[in-house]
Order: structure tokens, then sequence, then C-alpha cells
């Protein structure tokens, strides 16, 4: 969607095809946390952020595993991206200051107010049925790309059963990763493939597909965002602002067994690991509060997911873990937070573990992959040797995205970044390349 009203907006048409009956994919499913260094919303809020210090919080996290001038390139977009989406494209988005995700030195998530990214979807379908340039055609899947003597692409076969031919001057490919195809994920990313895919079924890795069958390059297709707490058995999300602002994890036995500030993708690896892949939020009233601000978590409050204890003993009991480990963990967490020297190394605390205490069964998931097709700074699909694949665009998870070879790389906003970023930056080159601007 933000390929298309990028490309309409320089005056192109576009078709834009969906598999599914409703537009929306995995951005629907997510936070709708944009980020963003050096917008008028961070200035407003005394924030001072830049495309170098957004770059270095990604770069410190994938451990420069990510291309660096494509990197940089989609940091100093950022800044645009998001005043063009509320500007031009009309979506509200609000700087977030009640939290920052691990290892975000700054306040630059953007999100719509409800935190979700139903509204974020909500509010472009919305831009994208306000202009005539765009058609879109829901369940109309991408079947194969079509490619002309000289493989150029020339259009698209779309549709149920047979399909149908589409021309096209140009094709951009935003249908993400393969998170819902198990036999890639086993082939891949094989450390996540017995977690639970909390992701949409629409991602089945064509794109990544058609690429290849190109020529297209392949990059870091181990890489993945891994999520280290969504309720069990609700499969619901619990948002990682439960950690920062003074959560632990446990397991069954009452355990903590790491710092939970560091990240939360990798850290599914390590939910897994636990008795039965299972873990468990601890938290006190301060997360709670700051949590509740969010949809994703109002509708787990509707549920009986979040456990309500006056004592220790009570949480432990409601829970079924070990109620006397847990009283210990928590004495020592709190011990920690006062005098230093946590076990796991934990240096970021926020407010102090006490009763009212809550509680959330949980378990690892895996939210979407990051490997894929090598672009350019044009987003347009790249050969190994570095030619590009005439007339075809990438974003999203279809591209290679920013988090490194595995799951520890992924910054908390690399999936909308180069999802929105690659998307507008696609749309306008495709646009302006075939009206000649
Ligand atoms: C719970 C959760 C929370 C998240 N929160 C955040 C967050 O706050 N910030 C952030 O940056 N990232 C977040 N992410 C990651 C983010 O959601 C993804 O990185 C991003 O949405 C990917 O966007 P996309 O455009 O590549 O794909 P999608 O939004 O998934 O869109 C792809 C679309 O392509 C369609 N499609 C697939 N194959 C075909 C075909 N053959 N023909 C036609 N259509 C097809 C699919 O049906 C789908 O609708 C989160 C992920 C999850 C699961």
């Amino acid at each position: 969607m933000v390929a298309s009203l990028a490309a309409a907006e320089q005056g192109a048409r576009v078709v834009l095809l969906e598999k599914t009956g409703r537009p929306g994919g995995n951005t629907a499913m997510s936070q709708g946390m944009i980020p963003a260094a050096g917008t008028r919303f961070q200035s407003q809020a005394g924030i001072h952020d830049s495309p170098e210090l957004m770059a270095q919080d990604i770069f410190r996290k994938n451990n420069r595993e990510s291309d660096a001038a494509l990197t940089l390139l989609l940091c100093a977009q950022s800044k645009h991206l998001v005043e063009w989406l509320v500007d031009v494209i009309g979506i509200d988005l609000r700087l977030v200051t009640e939290f920052a995700y691990p290892g975000h030195t700054r306040f630059r998530m953007h999100a719509p107010p409800t935190w979700t990214g139903q509204s974020l979807v909500a509010d472009l379908v919305e831009a994208v049925r306000e202009r005539d340039k765009i058609l879109v055609a829901l369940n109309t899947p991408v079947r194969s790309l079509v490619t002309d003597d000289h493989g150029d692409v020339v259009g698209v076969i779309a549709g149920t059963e047979a399909g149908e031919r589409i021309k096209c001057r140009k094709v951009i490919l935003a249908l993400n990763g393969f998170g819902a195809n198990p036999d890639m994920i086993r082939q891949y990313c094989p450390t996540i493939a017995t977690a639970i895919y909390h992701n949409h079924p629409g991602n089945t890795g064509d794109g990544i597909e058609w690429g290849t069958q190109l020529g297209a390059a392949l990059e870091n297709m181990g890489a993945f965002q891994g999520h280290a707490s969504v309720s069990y058995p609700d499969n619901i999300m619990v948002t990682w602002a439960v950690m920062m602002s003074g959560g632990i994890l446990v397991n069954r036995d009452g355990n903590r067994f790491g710092d939970e500030t560091k990240d939360y993708s990798a850290y599914a690896l390590d939910v897994l690991d636990q008795p039965e892949g299972l873990a468990f939020d601890i938290f006190g009233e301060e997360s709670y509060e700051i949590a509740a601000k969010g949809s994703e978590f109002q509708e787990l409050m509707r549920t009986q997911a979040i456990k309500k204890a006056g004592t220790i003993e009570e949480l432990a009991g409601s829970l079924n873990i070990d109620g006397q480990n847990l009283e210990r963990t928590i004495g020592d967490y709190n011990l920690a937070r006062s005098s230093g020297g946590d076990t796991f190394g934990r240096t970021d605390f926020g407010s102090s573990l006490s009763t009212p205490l809550f509680g959330i069964q949980v378990t690892a998931a895996l939210f979407h992959t990051q490997g894929g097709l090598r672009v350019d700074s044009r987003a347009r699909l790249l050969r190994s040797n570095g030619d590009v694949v005439p007339n075809l665009y990438a974003g999203g998870g279809t591209a290679v995205g920013i988090s490194g070879s595995g799951p520890a790389g992924y910054l908390s906003g690399n999936g909308l970044l180069t999802a929105l970023g690659w998307g507008k930056i696609a749309g306008e080159d495709a646009a302006r390349t075939i009206l000649g601007l």
C-alpha cells in the first residue's frame, strides 16, 4: 500500500494484488511502531536524534552484518517517511515516549495512538481508496512473473486457478517473507521451527522464489524476528514494554534465565529451552499501567491470561510455578536493582517488583523472516554479480532486511522500516522511471 501510494503520488497507475480477502498482512498484526530519526515529533518532544545515531543502534544490534550504505539510507529516509505518512497520506502517528525498546538509544518509535498495526492499515486502506490511480484486487494471488525474451519482467499472472495475465512496466514485490512456509523455515531458520507461528498466513515466500528464479541473490536467509513473550495458549503478544519497565521472565521452576532487557528476538530461543517451552512474565503495577495503553494488551486483559495477586505465593499458585523459588528470585532481583550485581548482568531495571504482582504464561513465537532478495539503493533486485533484474523491485520481508544473519540482529522497528521505507523508495522510483521524471 505504501509503494502504491508513493507511485500514485508521482502520477503512475497502480494495480495492487492481494492474495487474501483483506489487505494488511503482517503489518496489521504488528504494533505499528515505525522508527524514524530527526522527525519534527522528536524535536517537539526535545529529543535530539539523527540517521547516524539510528544506524549505529541498528549496527550494534546486528553486529554490522547489514549493508552499511543501505541501512544508513533507510535511516536517512525515515524522517521523510514518517512525516509523509502523517502529512500527505493522513496517518495518525505519535511519538512513543512511554518506553524504549532494547537497543534504542533515543525515543524514535512513531505509532498510531492504539499502538496497533490495525490502525495503521485502516488508515492506509482509506488513503488507497481515495486514490483513483490505484486499483485494488483482493483474493487475487499473484502466481508467477512474466518475462520477455531478454528476461525482463513485463507482467504477472494473477488470480485463481489458471490466472490472468496483467501487463506491467514495473513490478514491486511486497509480499513479505516465508514465515508461513514451514518447509522454508525448517531449511533456513531451523532453531525457531518448533515455536508458535504468530504471523500472517499469506506470507509463504512466493516473491523470494520468483526473484531467485530470475537470478536475484539471496542474503541472510537465517535472519528472523522471534518474540519471547506470546501468551499461551491464547497466542496474544505481550508487549516487551512489560520487561523494559521492570518485569522479569521466569520458568516453571520460578527461576530467571537471562537478562530480559537485552533482546526479545533471540530470547525466544531461550524460552524454547525452558521446561515445556514455556515461561512466565512477572511484573508490577507500573508495568501493567504502561502496557495497558496498547490495545493488544487490552485484549489480553479481557481474557483470563493475566493473573493478579496480592502475594508472591498467591501468584505462584495461580500460575502453577514453584513459589519458594519465585520468592527468592524476586528478592534477588530487587536486591540487584538496588545494589547492582545481577546474576544475568541486567543493568536497566525499571520499577521494583512489589505487590500487587501480575503474571502471564507465555511461549516463544516466530514473527517474521528477515532474509530475502538483495536490492540496491532504489529497491531494485540485484543478481549476485551486481546486475539489476530489469523492472523488478522488492521491499519488506521479500527483500533482505537489516537484521544481520540470525535472530539476535533484529532491532525493534527493522520490520516496518524496511517494509514502509523500501515501499516508498520503490514506488517513487518505479513511477519516475516509467513516467521519465
Ligand atoms: C505481533 C507482531 C508485532 C510486530 N510489531 C512491529 C512493530 O511494531 N514495528 C515493526 O517495525 N515491525 C513489527 N513487526 C514486524 C512487521 O509486522 C513486519 O516486518 C512487516 O509488517 C512486514 O511487512 P511486509 O509489507 O513485508 O508484509 P505484510 O504486511 O505481511 O504484507 C504482505 C502481503 O502480501 C500478501 N501476499 C503474499 N503472497 C502473495 C501473493 N503470491 N500474491 C498476492 N499477495 C500475496 C500477503 O497476504 C500479505 O497481505 C511485528 C510483527 C508481529 C508479528
